[in-house]
């Protein structure tokens, strides 16, 4: 049984929608089991499911941080946008053959780095296309390079699937070329690549890069080395809400064993440049934020949610704050991947508009690390939204 009471009016709520026996075991900290799950996701009732995430959310938090949320002074950086691959739901695939494949040079990549470094970010998340021209040695010099030249600089980077194509392309192992990598400056691992693990939704979608137990081995090894990681799942390509359920499982078992997954990111697949959309279901909003919130139930022994501003639209990710999530990923500087895919928001939020989406949506901003240590707790106080939850949802499932 918990120290943290339910809000009033939840244990009321759950019995109404059905899911009273699946809020006792949230509120004495049980694990959920894959029938709950599906139940939850099943059901129609998305403030219940919301109102046990955030409870979920703030006992993991933990005393006097019940109302942070995260986030990161960060840029993104894609050194090739050239890949081998040819996965169906990726616009970013094959640009060679619409003429805009590039490959920067290490000078290249120093210079991109350097504008973030001019404006103080802390973290940058590196991943790209699987290019034969990028094999180890090119990213072992660019991470010594980085270390060499701005050594306060994070460097997140490798998605499990770029780590099997250069053990693939070097004849190493998947250990051999992290620890290659860590020698030269990586810090963590960023979480994509993960998609469904579902193989028969990878087949439709043609993924032939790292199945979910490759995945799921590459990750229990870096943390085996002492990296921290995060997990993703893909949503809008085809999959049933079993494979969602199934999916997060393989992360939890996996995260039962070797314990360094931070954060879990649902993202959903864009669209434009990919011929899907006609034989899938887009996801609504309302799926949206039941991934958050049933990731936020089911993983248990994840310590954070993220709602991926740049993907969700920066009104949906300070909803799903209320969610289960509690971090906002970052400031962002730039993007490539999801925005060749058409996503519309801004290339780059300034931290004090970080802050102030944070606080506006009732928590305290706190500025963080790649591995979660504070760097600071912003100023701004958390608001007062007068708004009921209610009606905050119906305008979002409205648009
Ligand atoms: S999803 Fe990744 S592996 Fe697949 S085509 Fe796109 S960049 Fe390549």
């Amino acid at each position: 049984m918990s120290s943290l009471s339910f809000p009033a009016g939840i244990s009321e709520l759950a019995v109404d929608s059905g899911l009273q026996d699946i809020a006792e075991k949230v509120y004495a900290g049980q694990r959920l089991t894959r029938e709950d799950a599906i139940r939850l996701y099943q059901s129609d009732d998305l403030l219940t499911v919301g109102a046990l995430a955030e409870y979920a959310r703030r006992r993991t938090a933990g005393a006097g941080k019940e109302r942070y949320v995260y986030y990161i002074h960060n840029m993104h950086l894609n050194p090739t946008n050239f890949c081998v691959e040819t996965c169906r739901f990726c616009s970013y695939a094959n640009p060679a053959e619409r003429g805009r494949a590039y490959t920067w040079s290490v000078d290249q990549v120093l210079a991109e780095a350097g504008k973030g470094a001019a404006l103080g970010i802390n973290e940058i998340h590196m991943v790209g296309g699987l290019n034969p021209a990028c094999d180890l040695a090119y990213y072992e010099d660019i991470l010594r390079a980085m270390r060499a030249k701005y050594p306060q600089i994070h460097m997140k980077a490798f998605t499990a699937v770029e780590i099997e194509y250069l053990a693939n392309l070097e004849g190493l192992s998947y250990e051999a070329v992290l620890k290659r990598l860590v020698e030269a400056g990586l810090g963590s691992m960023p979480g994509g690549g993960a998609e469904i693990f579902d193989d028969q939704v990878r087949e439709r979608m043609a993924v032939k890069k790292t199945p979910g137990p490759v995945y799921l081995e590459i990750h229990g090894i870096a943390h085996g080395l002492g990296l921290k990681s995060n997990a993703t799942m893909l949503t809008g390509i085809g999959e049933s809400i079993e494979n969602k359920v199934d999916h997060m499982l393989m992360l939890r078992g996996q995260q039962d064993l070797s314990g360094g997954f931070q954060c879990f990111i649902p993202l959903k697949c864009y669209y434009e440049g990919t011929d899907i959309e006609a034989e899938v279901k887009e996801p609504t909003a309302a799926d949206l934020l039941k991934d958050v919130a049933v990731s936020r139930l089911l993983l248990d022994n994840f310590p954070h949610i993220k709602a991926y501003w740049i993907q969700l639209g920066v009104e949906l990710a300070q909803l799903a704050l209320s969610f289960g999530a509690d971090d906002m990923d970052g400031t962002i500087g730039e993007e490539k991947i999801t925005h060749a895919a058409g996503a519309k928001t801004p290339l780059q939020l300034a931290k004090e508009r970080m802050e102030e989406l944070i606080s506006t949506s009732g928590y305290q901003a706190v500025e963080r690390d790649t591995i979660y240590n504070i760097k600071a707790v912003a100023c701004t106080e958390p608001r007062l939204v007068e708004t009921p939850m209610s009606e905050r949802l119906s305008a979002i499932l409205a648009v």
